[in-house]
């Protein structure tokens, strides 16, 4: 094989045929700006309009409760920034300890403007100590933000349950949905949310576009804008729409809607296939993470001895993550890890593999066989 082998299907995934083709008009002869008045505006203001409502009824929701964004990170940042403009008793927030950064760092900053951040912590599967919810929610609770599932290991979360206890004491609740949609049904009213997070390029739908879903009411009283301007979005984000994207978020969601029950029980194939072959094959490999409450394509292997930066390093064509995030210069080891109980030096050891709709198994074959090797080769150098 020639080609790379795309095994990072949690970073980003590739655009869906079906999205590039219905994105296309929109980046040329369809160009208007949806705030125009002359035809090429209504027309994107209806191409708007209708993606709006794709989504919607993807997520269970109407079509007014949801606001576009860049992406995850501002959608989890516009929740986290609304805090800041609310007065009263309530200043406590609790996260889950294995939020993505973009969750994690807006609770810091809000950590600094008088507000107390508590840390909902996990097992050894990463699955979300709900009892001790209680303890740590009272009436001065403002919010809750627990993630569905998690970008490194896949465990979900048990967000129902969650959300009936935070919502008991009076706090809004927001879920960090970003790795689940598409991968699993999904809906927001069935959940009990007040605020959900969501980025198109995760379910084969481009870069740079999201949306934030806000229910109506009292949650949406509380949400204010990141963004001043043009009062686009009902005053929420304004900023001219991202045409393209939207189109190309919605006939993402069209698209893994219809795929849905295949590709989970295709991909989580193709992810046990990975294991079997891996498990067997590399002495004391071992798998992090839930094993049966998992996204489908999700697994993440710790392989002692070994660097994976180095064995990423060692496989040119293969295209996977390793369990440390390389910022400011310096590579620090996966705080996901960590709040699961392995060591620093386990989590160094540790691979991510985010396998996608378009993986097949000669490819699956191929990357394992190209894994196994450079294990071996670099146990036997060291
Ligand atoms: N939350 C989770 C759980 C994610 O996996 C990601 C993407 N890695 C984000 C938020 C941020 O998404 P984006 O980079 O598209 O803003």
């Amino acid at each position: 094989m020639t080609t790379p082998i795309y095994l990072d299907h949690n970073a980003t995934t590739p655009c869906a045929p079906e999205v590039v083709e219905a994105m296309a008009p929109f980046f040329s002869t369809q160009c208007g700006n949806p705030s125009s008045i002359h035809l090429l505006g209504r027309k994107a203001q209806a191409a708007v309009t209708n993606g709006r409502e794709m989504i919607a009824s993807m997520l269970g929701c109407e079509a007014p409760e949801l606001v576009f964004t860049s992406g995850a990170t501002e959608s989890n940042n516009q929740v986290f920034s609304s805090c800041t403009l609310s007065t009263g008793t309530r200043r406590k927030l609790v996260i889950l300890s294995i939020e993505h950064k973009s969750v994690l760092a807006p609770a810091e900053r809000l950590s600094n403007c008088g507000f107390t951040i508590q840390t909902l912590g996990v097992d050894r599967n990463g699955t979300a100590l709900v009892d001790s919810l209680d303890e740590l929610l009272d009436a001065r609770t403002l919010l809750v933000s627990v993630q569905a599932a998690n970008n490194e290991i896949g465990t979900i979360q048990p967000i129902r349950e969650i959300a009936e206890r935070a919502h008991a004491c009076g706090a809004f609740v927001h879920c960090d949905a970003t790795q689940v949609l598409g991968k699993r049904s999904l809906n927001v009213y069935d959940l009990d949310l007040d605020f959900a997070s969501f980025s198109a390029h995760k379910l084969y739908g481009p870069k740079g576009i999201g949306t934030l879903y806000i229910r109506r009411g009292q949650a949406r009283q509380f949400i204010s804008p990141l963004l001043l301007g043009g009062g686009q979005e009902e005053a929420l984000r304004a900023g001219t729409l991202n045409v393209p994207g939207i189109v190309g978020f919605a006939t993402a969601c069209s698209v893994a809607r219809d795929k849905l029950p295949s590709d989970a029980e295709r991909i989580s194939r193709l992810r046990d296939r990975i294991e079997t072959h891996l498990l067997s094959r590399i002495p004391e490999a071992t798998v992090n993470g839930a094993l049966s409450k998992r996204l489908a394509g999700t697994t993440n292997i710790t392989i002692p001895g070994i660097s994976a930066d180095t064995l990423i390093a060692n496989m040119p064509l293969v295209c996977l993550s390793g369990g440390s995030a390389c910022s400011d210069g310096t590579i620090s080891p996966s705080h996901v890890l960590l709040a699961l109980g392995l060591s620093r030096e386990e989590a160094r050891s540790t691979i991510r593999i985010g396998v996608g709709r378009y993986n097949n198994q000669t490819e699956i074959d191929f990357a394992c066989t190209c894994l196994v090797t450079a294990v071996e080769q670099l146990r036997s150098a060291s």
